[in-house]
Formats: structure tokens, C-alpha cells, sequence
């Protein structure tokens, strides 16, 4: 199609609704825009020709980076010979049957299947199906309710929506659900009284579940759902024996855990998957965005030994399982995760972010660390984030409206690197793709903290 680029930007403004974006401002043209146009291991580029390091994958998603000719050739090939079939009643390719292995040879011993999706989302729709659909074949149908932490993020649906704990998904959707209920976050760096230890805090957190769970009625729970380590909602990983004491009072009360990877799962942390990072046993596993490194979409619901044996049972008591999506294992979206999943094994990737990981965290930290207004430098292999505050010494918080988070992010933008201003308090999120190297590290920590000098002085 002919075009120039002012018509392309007069039609971007006119006609595309984005995700995520300030409408009025964007239609105004008072936001900008950025076109890309290509991407090369962790850079981007945009249509003017700018390079920019891209310290975030996109959407914590291009686990591989940019560019890899082996997933763009396998998928090139797989729409040459077979661009859709559908995967119900029985029907799958080579790719969506090879993929299920390679997960489920990836995911924890106790898990059986894995249902495929477009979404992080969509995936999480699913998990909440299956949920409610073995407690009905159990014979428990008022055992429904999930639990959500207040800074998880699980998806933008409607159910989704609501299991995510962040006030801008919720507010003016009427959100959330009324079967969705939040508890604690385990944010040690914003516990409600500073003088708590961690394991104070740990100790505080699962009162508070254990309170929640007395409130509500256990046999009206069905599930809990979490991020391995806290994403969107701030980037943090879990206090030290959070989880062994979360499951205790799970499993206490019967209630599934839903772990959601959809971040964490193929190597984000330095581990191939979160779960086994943190020890957890989940019933449920949620996978996505390093599924495909988001060379096409594709998520997946991971179920286990002890779900999957009650899900047979209800299809023998009332026929094949009613939910499926058109695309579910798209074959394009299947060959680029059995590609992406070979190319981080041959380059040993998840080693790569676990200590690139570890280096980019100190490197961040020797920058930074003595800031009076770095609060926090904090991370799990390649996810890492700083956290700004007004005083250090007494943890005081800017201002909301100060936008101080979004200031620094849009300093080290000036500066050619893309770090993501998170949506709740001033925290800078750091996501790189695996193959970051050591030059790109202390690149992203030295531009850091010129953006927080410049903001902050
Ligand atoms: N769960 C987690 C942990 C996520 O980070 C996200 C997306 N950021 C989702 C679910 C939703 O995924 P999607 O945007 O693909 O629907």
C-alpha cells in the first residue's frame, strides 16, 4: 500500500484504538506516537530511524530478542504448509502436539496437560473454568470464590480484570466480579509497619489470608491465584518462605493454587519456570508471553495430575468439556513456540538470565544505590526494578501526582533505553530480553541513573 509517514500518523491518530492509552490526549495528538519498524536482539528501531535498547521485551514478552530468523523461517513454513486447522474433538498438528510435550517436559513432574490459548488472558479465563467445573464434578457447586492479591495482574477480561488487584483495571468497568476477593501483596518494601522483619511480614500476610478465608467460609473458596513474583503490580519477588506458608493454609482449606507464569515461566527468573524457582506445587500453571517470545500470540493453561483425573471424570458424566476457542493451538502460534523453546535451550538463555540477570541487578545498584531517593533496588534474574520514593530514610512516597516514575522513565528514553514506568506507585521496571549482554547491562544502570539525576538531581 502507498503511504507516507504523515498519512500513516494522521490515520494512527483517526482510526487505531491503543491498548492502555490516554484516548483524548492520543486524538489530540497532546500524546505521542511511535511507529516501529524493526527490532535486532534488544533493540527496537521506529520509522525514523531511531534505535532505542529495549530494557522491558516489549511487554516482558520477546524473551529471545528481536530478529531471530529461526522463528520467523518456522513460521514461514508452517503457514506455507498448513497456515489453521482447529484442535477440537480429537484434531491437532505436528507443531501443537510437539509443543504440548516440550511444556510439559518443562513444567513440575505432578503437572498432566496443556490447553492452548491466544493470551495471557484468555488463559486465565480457562483456569477459572476448570476450577469451577471440578468443584461442580466434586459435588461442591458453592465452592467458587478466588483469591487475588491487590497488586497481582492476571489479565484485562472480565473475570481477569477483576482477578488483577491494580485500581486503574477495575475503575469505571465495574470491577471487579463479585466471586473475586484480594488479600495482602507479599511486598515486603511496603509492609504497613516498617519495623516488621521479613518474616514478620510473612507471618502478617497469611494472618491476613487466614482472616479472609474465616470471613468468607472456606467451602465457598475455590482457588488462589499469584505471580510466582509480583509483575505489573511492582515487580517484586516474594519474601523468603512466603509461599512453603501460603500453600500450608491452601492446602489446610482445600483451595487450588493457580500459579500464574505467564511472566516468570521459560527462564525469566534464571529458572526454567517460577514455580520451581519458589518452590510452589500448583494445580494450575498459566503460561504465555515466553511461550513464543511473542513471535506470534499463544498462551496455555498447564493442568495437573489431581485436576486432570476430575475433568475425565465430568466428560464421561456429561459429555466432551463445552470451551474451546477457534484458535486454540493455532499451528503458527504452536511452530513459533516449538521454535523459540529449541533456540533458548541452544543458547542456553535461562542460564544467560540468571546471571546477566545478577550482574545487571548490581550494576543497577552500584548506579544507583546510595540515591536518597532510590528506595529499593530490587530483582530476580533479568526482572528488576527500582523504586523511587521522597525520603529513603523514612520510606516516604511521591506524591501520585508528581508522575515522578513516568519523569525518570521518559529521561531514560531521551536517552535511548525503554525501561516501563509500572502502573501503581514510582517504580522503574527492568525486563530485557535474555540474550542482554554486560555492555547492555551497565548501558541500562549508567542511562538509569543519569534519568534519575536529571529528574531528581
Ligand atoms: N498474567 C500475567 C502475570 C501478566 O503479566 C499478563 C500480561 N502482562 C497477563 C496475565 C495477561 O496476559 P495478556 O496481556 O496476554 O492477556
Amino acid at each position: 500500500m502507498l503511504r507516507n509517514d504523515d498519512q500513516l500518523d494522521q490515520w494512527d491518530r483517526e482510526n487505531f484504538f491503543h491498548p492502555s492509552t490516554h484516548l483524548a490526549q492520543f486524538a489530540r495528538g497532546e500524546a505521542p506516537n511511535r511507529i516501529i519498524k524493526g527490532g535486532q536482539g534488544c533493540h527496537i528501531e521506529d520509522r525514523d530511524g531511531t534505535r532505542l535498547l529495549d530494557a522491558f521485551a516489549g511487554l516482558y514478552c520477546v524473551n529471545v530478542g528481536y530478529g531471530r530468523p529461526e522463528i520467523a523461517e518456522a513460521i514461514a513454513a508452517q503457514a506455507r504448509e498448513l497456515a489453521y486447522y482447529h484442535a477440537y474433538v480429537g484434531h491437532g498438528t505436528e507443531a501443537s502436539i510437539t509443543l504440548a510435550k516440550m511444556v510439559l517436559d518443562r513444567a513440575p513432574e505432578h503437572m498432566s496437560k496443556v490447553y492452548f490459548g491466544l493470551s495471557g488472558s484468555d488463559a486465565n479465563e480457562t483456569n477459572i473454568k476448570l476450577v469451577w467445573y471440578y468443584n461442580n464434578i466434586r459435588g461442591l457447586p458453592q465452592k467458587k470464590k478466588i483469591i487475588s492479591r491487590w497488586r497481582g495482574y492476571h489479565g484485562s477480561g472480565l473475570m481477569t480484570g477483576s482477578l488483577t488487584g491494580l485500581e486503574l483495571f477495575h475503575k469505571k468497568f465495574d470491577l471487579p466480579l463479585a466471586q473475586v476477593i484480594h488479600t495482602e501483596a507479599p511486598y515486603y518494601y511496603r509492609r504497613p509497619d516498617l519495623a516488621m522483619s521479613e518474616a514478620d511480614f510473612v507471618a502478617h500476610c497469611v494472618a491476613e489470608l487466614e482472616a479472609l478465608i474465616e470471613r468468607e467460609g472456606a467451602d465457598t473458596i475455590a482457588a488462589f491465584i499469584g505471580e510466582p513474583a509480583l509483575g505489573t503490580g511492582g515487580l517484586v519477588p516474594p519474601p523468603a518462605g512466603y509461599w512453603a506458608a501460603i500453600q500450608e493454609v491452601l492446602a489446610k482449606h482445600d483451595i487450588l493454587l493457580i500459579a500464574d507464569e505467564v511472566v516468570t515461566g521459560f527462564g525469566r527468573l534464571g529458572t526454567m519456570m517460577g514455580s520451581t524457582h519458589y518452590g510452589l506445587k500448583p494445580d494450575l500453571i498459566t503460561i504465555a508471553k515466553g511461550l513464543t517470545s511473542a513471535y506470534a500470540p499463544l498462551s496455555g493453561s498447564i493442568v495437573s495430575d489431581k485436576m486432570w483425573k476430575v475433568l475425565e471424570q465430568g466428560t464421561d458424566e456429561n459429555g466432551p468439556i463445552g470451551h474451546g476457542w477457534t484458535y486454540s493451538a493455532h499451528p503458527i502460534g504452536a511452530a513459533a513456540g516449538v521454535a523459540n523453546l529449541k533456540l533458548i535451550d541452544e543458547l542456553n538463555l535461562v542460564q544467560n538470565a540468571g546471571e546477566t540477570g545478577a550482574y545487571f541487578k548490581a550494576a543497577l545498584t552500584d548506579a544507583l544505590g546510595v540515591h536518597r531517593n532510590v528506595g529499593e533496588v530490587r530483582g530476580e534474574g533479568l526482572l528488576c526494578a527500582v523504586e523511587l520514593v521522597q525520603e529513603r530514610e523514612d520510606r516516604v512516597f511521591f506524591d501520585a501526582s508528581e508522575k515522578v516514575g513516568a519523569r525518570v522513565a521518559a529521561a531514560l528514553l531521551d536517552r535511548g533505553v525503554i525501561a516501563r514506568a509500572m502502573p501503581q506507585g514510582d517504580i522503574l521496571g527492568f525486563a530485557p530480553p535474555f540474550c542482554l549482554t554486560r555492555e547492555e547491562a551497565d548501558e541500562i544502570a549508567t542511562k538509569t541513573a543519569g534519568a534519575v539525576a536529571e529528574v531528581l538531581g
